[in-house]
């Protein structure tokens, strides 16, 4: 099996698909990897040691574009770039299917199995595999480093002959992977954290990591789905979370936000009344800012400060600002997957429509929609 990694076309993308590492576990499994020139720039991997771990170096994108049987990326490629794929290979990649419906039928034109990172299903089987995790969690810790650095203060609590300083005050909207390690990352800094959920059981997991848990009865049912996500609220309890909540993010020195729910574009849990009343040098990191955004206010992919001197940083690929680490978890998740389902025997990647992984993962197949979900959109 041929495997193809291109160098990733939006300018903001500084993650690869593939670090030598998991280039040479694929290598040892038989299949024949070849990823395009200066692949792995962003993340500090030269030509020569995708080749030291077994790979070629390939000079011609279209060209291995269309002989490939299997291309990884990290972000969905444009539909030009999947009219080039050779029909029966596969594509495995974040793809956004729930807003990208040209896209799926693009792959069903041409006959590509396409594989959807976010839609590998939470079981403990596929935790070795989970790319979402695994890149939220890094997303978590970039938020807080980003915060501390915009602050103009420190974050842990300091007792000097010139005086006391007081810890920063962090609030975590959404305790799931992201929110976790921000809450972790933002004590190990010393800060005095509080966090937020819907789900009570995140609220426990903050509690055991040294946060304050803030507790709002929104009534109704709040508990998460089989998979660990969470429920969309109603109107009537996301008022109810925003009039609750103001009162720390008014205290807060930073906010961070990580709401998400699978599938929907993210609530608004921070209106611009709230981001009024707070401090000026405060700030407020959305980490749900490319697919919308929790906080009025943000503009996606930009940091601006208000008119009451508070930053909204509603920047993109926060885990790309660790690229070397981000492409690192994100190969061993390929990777994973790839020898997961590896036929040794025919040395290829084998679809099983049956399994139940490749079931919530696999969209498209032998040029149709082959995922419920979606085929029914
Ligand atoms: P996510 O990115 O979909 O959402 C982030 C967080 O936002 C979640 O904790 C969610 O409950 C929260 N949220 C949604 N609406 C909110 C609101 N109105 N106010 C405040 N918070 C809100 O979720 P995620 O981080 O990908 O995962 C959530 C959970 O799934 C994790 O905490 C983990 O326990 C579980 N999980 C399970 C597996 C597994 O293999 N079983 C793997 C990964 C994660």
């Amino acid at each position: 099996m041929k495997i193809f990694v291109p160098r990733e076309t939006d300018p903001i993308e500084t993650r690869a698909a593939l670090d030598p590492e998991a280039a040479g576990k694929l290598v040892k499994l038989g299949a024949e990897v070849s990823v395009e020139s200066g692949l792995g720039e962003a993340s500090s991997h030269s030509d020569e040691d995708y080749q030291a771990a077994g790979a070629t170096v390939a000079p011609d994108r279209g060209a291995s574009l269309a002989e490939a049987d299997m291309v990884l990326r990290v972000r969905k490629p444009d539909a030009a770039e999947i009219g080039k794929q050779k029909s029966g290979a596969i594509h495995i990649s974040f793809l956004d299917p729930f807003n990208e419906p040209d896209l799926i039928a693009a792959f069903a034109k041409q006959g590509v199995t396409a594989i959807s990172l976010e839609m590998i299903p939470r079981s403990t089987l596929a935790q070795k595999m989970d790319a979402i995790s695994s890149q939220a969690n890094l997303a978590g810790y970039v938020a807080v480093i980003l915060a501390a650095n915009r602050l103009k203060t420190i974050l842990p609590m300091m007792m000097t002959p010139a005086g006391t300083i007081s810890p920063a005050k962090f609030f975590i909207v959404g305790i799931g992977v992201a929110g976790l390690q921000a809450i972790a990352t933002a004590k190990r800094l010393g800060a005095r954290v509080t966090a937020f959920d819907v789900r009570a059981e995140a609220l426990e997991q903050a509690e055991s990591l040294g946060a304050k848990a803030l507790r709002i009865d929104l009534g109704g049912d709040t508990a998460g789905t089989s998979q660990g996500y969470a429920k969309e609220l109603t109107s009537e309890q996301l008022e109810k979370q925003r009039q609750e909540q103001g009162k720390v993010c008014a205290q807060s020195d930073v906010v961070i936000t990580t709401a998400k729910v699978f599938g929907r574009k993210p609530p608004i849990l921070i209106k611009s009344d709230v981001v009024a009343s707070m401090k000026p040098g405060s700030l407020i990191v959305d980490l749900a800012a490319e697919g919308g955004g929790n906080v009025e206010g943000i503009v996606p992919g930009e940091e601006v400060v208000t008119d009451n001197g508070v930053r909204l940083i509603g920047l993109a690929n926060y885990e790309g600002r660790v690229p070397a680490h981000a492409t690192q978890m994100l190969a061993a998740n390929f990777a994973n997957m790839i020898g997961h389902f590896w036929d040794a025997e025919a040395k290829a990647f084998k679809i099983d429509l049956a399994d139940e992984l490749q079931k919530g993962c696999v969209i498209t197949h032998g040029g149709e929609i082959v995922h419920e979900r979606f085929r029914k959109a």
